[in-house]
């Protein structure tokens, strides 16, 4: 059948036949295998890697069963079984004995069945899931065999273990029928269906397995040592073909993309590093400006992303920037995620320009039409050389006379399309900077933004003193309220934030309304005032709250995380979070860097409640032990895996099927070093040697990269 269907239709290369052409699976099967595991294709099944292999030559005593063993295989004789319980209780209960002991067996469903295959006093293999009752071993479900009869057929050594769900189980495609069609597969296809794509010096240097076997070996291992090899060997093909393709690309932007040149750091730059700039830059903070000098420079356009932790000062980086495109007769635009942080960059910018001779905007969704009016033209004929913003900035109607540099606040707040749609804006495409306050682990840049040139800054300016973070149970608050007043009473501010995840959350919504109450009642007016600030206010209340709290009118400031990000109020020393089991690590971490933003002492406290589940206490814990953003951003990636980090999800080049960017590091480092020398010495891969690689390369097609940005 096979044959003769991918003979008839110019044979389409054999892994990309839909699943249903397998022997054994047929079109209602195929439908499962769609909806529960994403397996369309043959390819897709092959990619169906097992989550572990049994060995089955070797069998558990009972008498050695204990809680730690998750699987086990024991070989006994039936002494026993019956059928008891009525109705949807009713079950199949056997004994299953060996040298050392007696164990358990309960079915269910199949009961006729499964009682006519057992006879007392036979011999059977059992495998299955290990439980205990009563301090006795027992597994329901088992799967069950008469001994000998797995001697017949040529099984592997080790036996794969597939994964598979519930509702495949009950039509007949359990771990062990997804075994078998993977070696039905395996049988339709040969060498040159999985062709060899690394080059052969590599495969030498880094002794790695030749890819078919590889496959073959993951799945039917003939040995542990061959079972790890093979792993070893998908995993580096895994990260040095994501490496390889952001080396290409970041290679091809280098040579040869076209950017706007600023020749010369002129009279506005200079003018306000030395005359107005409130402080020494730190290390850090020159050391990149040097690196975004030389980008811009060059004549190719710059894309680069920078990471810099909360506080470590990448507003005022920013503004010098900007201030180099203005120098040399191009506009610049800071967009931010949210409308309160543009407004507080646009009035820390303007005021930080005041006595110079440049004109800067503020468009956001809110700007009135009447001020858009005067604004838009003199965007487009140049009079305004700076521009700040939220997305309103991308709308179709802003046009610029000659863009030279968009600086993106807390990037991972835009999408893909409305950052391309900026690019639109200019001739040359302008230079990109792209400033992060999320602490992105070393392994995950590499591969999630592996594409953009990257800064990090470092540094925190000097006098900073580390926030001290604290852990309070819920039935802590009056003291944590007493704590809030003596700040006030030197003079500082507070926060307390509330989790509101989601907008339409009801439930949250009321516990901020009733937490806002409570806080009220606390500290009365008019010897406290409280700002309060969520999503589902109008802009102009928000603004009024938030400017509040910025003069230090409003001691509290009652919150969602709308503040979240970027908002800097110098003088607040005290970040309350409530419910901070809710809350993912960087988030918590963002939300403290809203404190200890001045000279004080400042203090985060997270308050729970008492019950909390492994992961909240981790979080917590990491919270409480460090500053550190980059800690802090490690141990998210171990917690959530790279898939949870904020803005990664979309990215094609994070889907990774076997390397895990935690426990992987040492193979990312290698396939880095890899594939960027091959990139280094043979750009367009063009030796024979390379060939193989660039065909493969080239049958990826359609996977595009979503960091790339310009
Ligand atoms: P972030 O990197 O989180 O965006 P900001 O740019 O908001 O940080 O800067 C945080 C605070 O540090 C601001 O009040 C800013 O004025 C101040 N700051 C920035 N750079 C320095 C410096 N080199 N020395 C002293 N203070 C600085
Ligand atoms: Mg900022």
């Amino acid at each position: 059948m096979l044959q003769t269907f991918s003979a008839i239709v110019t044979s389409p290369p054999i892994l990309s036949h839909p699943i249903e052409y397998l022997k054994g699976v047929g079109p209602q099967r195929a439908d499962l295998l769609k909806k529960e595991l994403g397996l369309f294709t043959f390819n897709d099944l092959l990619h169906h890697f097992p989550y572990r292999h049994l060995d089955r030559t070797r069998f558990h005593e009972i008498i050695d069963l204990n809680p730690s063993i998750e699987f086990a295989q024991v070989r006994g004789k039936i002494i026993g079984h019956e059928l008891i319980g009525e109705k949807s209780s009713k079950r199949l209960v056997a004994q299953l004995k060996d040298a050392t002991g007696i164990i358990e067996l309960t079915w269910f469903k199949g009961l006729t069945w499964v009682q006519k295959s057992l006879y007392e006093g036979s011999t059977y293999t059992v495998f299955g899931k290990l439980g205990f009752f009563m301090g006795k071993p027992q597994m329901v479900h088992p799967e069950i065999e008469a001994a000998g009869s797995e001697a017949t057929g040529v099984k592997a050594h080790l036996e794969p273990i597939y994964a598979t769900t519930e509702k495949l189980k009950s039509r007949g495609l359990g771990g062990r029928q997804i075994a078998n069609l993977t070696t039905s597969l395996y049988g339709l296809i040969s060498e040159k269906d999985l062709p060899e794509n690394l080059p052969e010096g590599l495969l030498k240097e880094h002794r790695l397995m030749p890819r078919f076997e590889a496959y073959r070996q993951v799945h039917f291992p003939a040995s542990t040592e061959k079972f790890e090899a093979a792993v070893q060997r998908l995993k580096f093909e895994e990260l040095f073909i994501t490496q390889l393709r952001l080396a290409i690309v970041r290679q091809q932007r280098h040579s040869y993309s076209k950017g706007v040149v600023f020749e010369k750091v002129g009279d506005l730059f200079l003018e306000f590093y030395n005359k107005h700039l409130p402080f020494q830059l730190t290390g850090a903070q020159k050391r990149v400006l040097k690196e975004i000098r030389q980008d811009t420079a060059t004549g190719h356009q710059m894309n680069r992303l920078l990471q810099g932790d909360v506080g470590s000062g990448k507003t005022i980086v920013a503004l010098l920037a900007m201030l180099l495109a203005a120098d040399n007769g191009f506009q610049a635009c800071l967009m931010a995620p949210t409308e309160i942080l543009a407004q507080q960059h646009f009035a820390a910018i303007s005021a930080l320009l005041q006595e110079m001779n440049i004109e800067v905007g503020l468009l956001t969704g809110s700007t009135k039409t009447a001020e858009r009016k005067k604004l838009l033209p003199r965007l487009a004929d140049g009079s305004v050389s700076l521009l700040v913003g939220t997305h309103a900035l991308i709308e179709e109607v802003v046009q610029f006379k000659s863009l030279g540099l968009v600086v993106i606040d807390e990037q991972h707040r835009f999408g893909v399309a409305q950052r391309a749609r900026l690019w639109k804006k200019a001739i040359v495409p302008p230079h990109v900077l792209v400033m992060t306050a999320t602490p992105i682990p070393r392994t995950l840049a590499m591969t999630a933004y592996g594409d953009l040139d990257y800064s990090v800054m470092d540094e925190l300016p000097p006098g900073r003193q580390p926030i001290t973070t604290v852990h309070r149970f819920d039935d802590y608050r009056v003291s944590v309220l007493d704590f809030i007043r003596t700040e006030i009473e030197r003079g500082r501010q507070a926060y307390i934030i509330f989790p509101l995840i989601e907008e339409s959350d009801k439930v949250d919504y009321e516990n901020l309304m009733a937490g806002y109450e409570h806080v009220k009642a606390a500290f009365p007016e008019p010897k406290y005032w409280i700002s309060m600030l969520h999503g589902r206010q109008p802009t102009d209340q928000k603004e009024w709250n938030m400017q509040r709290f910025v003069r230090g009118e409003a001691h509290i400031m009652v919150s969602t995380t709308v503040i979240e990000v970027g908002v800097n109020v110098p003088n607040a020393s005290v970040m309350v979070i409530e419910n901070a089991e809710k809350f993912g690590l960087s988030q918590l971490h963002q939300l403290r860097g809203r404190v200890g933003r001045g000279a004080e002492k400042s203090y985060c406290i997270l308050m729970t409640s008492p019950k909390l589940s492994h992961d909240a206490r981790e979080r917590i814990k990491t919270m409480v032990s460090t500053n550190n953003g980059f800690e802090i951003a490690e141990k998210d990636l171990e917690l959530r895996g790279p898939g949870d980090i904020e803005g990664t999800r979309q990215s094609g080049a994070l889907n990774l099927k076997l390397a895990d960017l935690v426990k992987d590091k040492a193979i990312l480092e290698k396939a880095k070093i890899a594939a960027e020398g091959i990139v280094e010495r043979d750009p367009e891969l063009e030796s024979p040697e390379h060939l193989r690689l660039k065909q493969y390369l080239m049958s990826l097609k359609g996977k595009t990269l979503w960091s790339k940005i310009s």
